[in-house]
């Protein structure tokens, strides 16, 4: 059975949704893209599976671009993949 109270999103990379609370979230935040640890900052967001597979699918795609609407800084991919790895 499962939980309809988990929120769902959808991956930039993969493109299947997955619950929230397993992903990465990454938020822009007035100007900056950031990391969102809390997932509690409001602003216009994209969820990552915690896979190098999906970063990997999410680069090539430009899921990140589409979704937040600007270009993903390098220094930032680079958190993420530690994040994953
Ligand atoms: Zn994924």
């Amino acid at each position: 059975m499962s939980d309809k109270r988990i929120p769902m999103r959808k991956c930039v990379g993969c493109n299947k949704m997955h619950p929230k609370n397993e992903m990465l979230k990454i938020t822009k935040r007035d100007q900056e893209i950031v990391l969102d640890y809390s997932h509690k900052n409001n602003g216009r967001s994209a969820y990552l599976c915690s896979k190098e597979e999906c970063l990997k699918l999410a680069l090539k795609n430009k899921g990140f671009e589409r979704s937040l609407k600007c270009k993903m800084p390098m220094t930032l991919i680079e958190i993420v993949k530690q994040e994953i790895s």
